[in-house]
């Protein structure tokens, strides 16, 4: 059980939800790799890039593709709002708040969604954070720190532009308006690291769940954009040390070669390199943080988990009685 496992990690984590911010830090980092053609843009038909320094060892500087918090943030959290709903009656959520809120607000719990209906209670309001609309209510700043992440390689080989044929719903004929989109190729790779603040066990593993059970970001994502997480580590301590620029910089120092087709990087390319760059990173920055050693036996544990219904049920009444017990201490 991946629970025998985080015991060993416990100082890092916190016995339940809580306010003051205490320095207990759980990184994970994570690889997204395109598996279709991809949209990533915040409006228009171009794909968000920044022009960046390439490495530490290459000063020259490149254009990368970008893949905006935002966009991350958000569907991963739409991934668990789904997976807490598709699960609601089994958990009985009204019962785990009652006595704690009254019938409208246990509803509101209950149906809580992205992005105009946040609750404000609910376990993945109080972790992924919530801006409250009236004063009263209080915000809760987000314990999940997501960045915006980059393209390993330069965006130029990456980026497609395909001219979309308009068409008409009603006649079903292809009309005479054509729109031009840029498409990222699949085989595109986004180093991201994503920082817990003082998350429970259980909200570890939600979130974890949460990064393996998304498949598809971006635009248009009924049809495209489909992303597979790949999650390097885990790492515990009492500082952040991953961050995406510098772990895509580390990455290209060491890819790039002579001839290098960014386009075609396999997987096993970056797991290969990945326990040197690993090292380096930890030992530059100074602080405690730590890599969870068992990842590899933790990760098939966490499968099993996400696989075995009696499981997923127990982990999601675990975090709405943890969010219900919150409530509880805030209101007195
Ligand atoms: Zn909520």
């Amino acid at each position: 059980m991946v629970w025998t496992i985080l015991e060993r990690y416990q100082q890092f984590l916190a016995p339940r939800v809580e306010d003051p911010p205490v320095a207990r830090v759980v990184q994970v980092v994570v690889l997204r790799w395109t598996d279709s053609y991809a949209i990533f843009t915040t409006e228009g038909d171009a794909i968000n890039t920044e022009t960046t320094r390439a490495g530490y060892q290459d000063h020259g500087s490149i254009t990368r593709a970008v893949l905006f918090k935002r966009k991350q943030t958000a569907v991963e959290r739409r991934t668990g709002k789904e997976w807490r709903r598709a699960y609601a009656e089994q958990m009985d959520i009204p019962a785990i708040w009652n006595g704690i809120r009254n019938d409208r607000e246990i509803e509101s719990i209950v149906r809580c969604a992205l992005t105009q209906n946040l609750c404000g209670a609910c376990p993945d309001c109080i972790l992924y954070g919530f801006a409250a609309q009236e004063e009263a209510k209080g915000s809760i700043p987000s314990r999940v720190w997501i960045d915006s992440a980059f393209t390993i390689g330069p965006a130029d080989d990456a980026v497609r532009l395909f001219t979309l044929n308009a068409v008409d719903e009603i006649t079903h004929q292809t009309g005479t308006a054509l729109a031009e989109q840029e498409h990222l190729q699949p085989g595109i790779v986004f180093p991201a690291v994503e920082t817990l603040m003082n998350v429970s066990a259980e909200e570890l593993v939600y979130v974890l769940a949460n990064i393996l059970r998304t498949r598809r970001y971006g635009a248009q994502t009924s049809r495209t954009g489909v992303v597979q997480n790949r999650i390097l580590g885990v790492f515990f301590g009492d500082t952040e040390k991953f961050t995406n620029l510098d772990l895509c910089r580390r990455l290209y120092d060491r890819l790039s070669d002579d001839g290098r087709d960014w386009n075609q990087l396999l997987p096993e390319d970056v797991q290969t390199i990945w326990p040197e760059v690993m090292h380096e990173v930890l030992k530059s920055y100074d602080g405690v943080l730590k890599p969870m050693e068992e990842w590899p036996e933790f990760r098939k544990q966490l499968s099993a988990l996400m696989s075995d219904e009696a499981q997923v049920v127990a982990l999601l009444r675990r975090l709405e009685q943890q969010a219900a017990e919150y409530a509880r201490r805030k209101t007195g």
